[in-house]
């Protein structure tokens, strides 16, 4: 199928996309991890949501486990880039499993919110997505003072004991302006209303919205790799199209789009969550570059220099080891 491509077609790639500080350290922890300790190394969940990284970790040694009661005891578990709840750090405890924890700091810095809010007594209402893990493992910081909120037409449902105490926190992967909706909503119905110390939508987050929204008023088509399970990923699709892309869809990699998409489009706009490998970008740009678009331009709205220390338990074997 060739309709509509002609030979001007231009691909406008997003930056910042594709990886963040704390995707980076979660996955080159297991690797560190699979070096140092040699395989296995058990990962709760998905050490980052990217079907590649799994696979890719996988086929070094890692085995990633839901629960972990499926872990064998004394072995080594690494926490995901989600982050877990107390009740995981007992559970391991009680076990004899030797962990290390891959939580992004950024995820850290929301749990400590919601330690220190909770300890003050306030009503906490956790902007998220019901099921993520993400929400799992901060609302197990404070089951009894949290509540979860996925939008604005939720906030009607909020209950609180005291209107005047109330604070909002967030999930770090969220789309910027439907949170933001979902805030004024919340103030709107508690005019006290308590707000974070800082933002808990992360960084790269907010850089990969601002960045796809630039690209997505200029392009027909708007592609965004990343996988079904990768809340920044879809938030970058629902963005899009917000910013004024007719179309956009989320892809795995090159192999997952349909020719079809490409009607009638003359600038297709690319971009990647934050879990994404730049190879995946780079298999999508050579794609489209063999189907009528080869010219490729870049947009950058930021730099980003941000890198995280690993773990420090990891910091600590690899020095003794040195
Ligand atoms: Fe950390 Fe943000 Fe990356 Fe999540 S998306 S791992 S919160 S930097």
């Amino acid at each position: 199928y060739h309709g509509g491509m002609t030979a001007e077609g231009r691909v406008l790639l997003a930056a910042p996309r594709g990886y963040c500080a704390g995707v980076d350290r979660a996955v080159v922890t297991v690797e560190k991890a699979l070096d140092h300790y040699g395989p296995p190394v058990y990962v709760r969940k998905q050490i980052v949501h990217n079907k590649h990284v799994v696979e890719t970790l996988e086929q070094r040694g890692a085995i990633f486990v839901e629960e972990l009661s499926e872990v064998p005891e004394g072995a080594l578990v690494v926490f995901s880039a989600h982050g877990v709840s107390p009740a995981v750090h007992s559970e391991a405890e009680d076990r004899g499993l030797r962990t290390i924890d891959a939580t992004c700091p950024l995820v850290t810095k929301v749990h400590n919110e919601a330690r220190r809010f909770a300890k003050d007594d306030l009503d906490i209402v956790l902007i998220g997505h019901a099921g993520h893990e993400e929400v799992e493992g901060t609302s197990g910081e404070a089951p009894e003072h949290i509540q979860l909120v996925e939008n604005p037409s939720d906030v009607d449902k909020v209950d609180v004991r005291d209107p005047s105490r109330v604070v909002w926190l967030s999930q770090t992967t969220l789309s910027v302006d439907e949170t933001y909706e979902t805030v004024t909503r919340l103030r709107e119905r508690f005019p006290a209303l308590i707000s974070p110390p800082s933002d808990d939508i992360c960084y790269a987050t907010q850089n990969r919205q601002v960045a796809v929204k630039e690209i997505a008023a200029e392009s027909e088509l708007v592609l965004v790799v990343g996988s079904a399970n990768s809340s920044n990923s879809v938030r970058l699709v629902e963005v899009a199209l917000d910013a004024g892309a007719d179309a956009s869809y989320r892809i795995d990699n090159a192999s997952e789009i349909d020719e079809a998409w490409l009607e009638g489009v003359t600038t297709v706009g690319v971009t990647s969550g934050a879990s994404v490998p730049e190879d995946l970008v780079a298999g999508v740009v050579s794609w489209l570059g063999e189907r009528g678009f080869p010219t490729v331009e870049e947009h950058r709205t930021t730099e980003e220099s941000l890198i995280f220390s690993l773990p420090r338990e990891l910091r600590r074997d690899l020095k003794t080891a040195a």
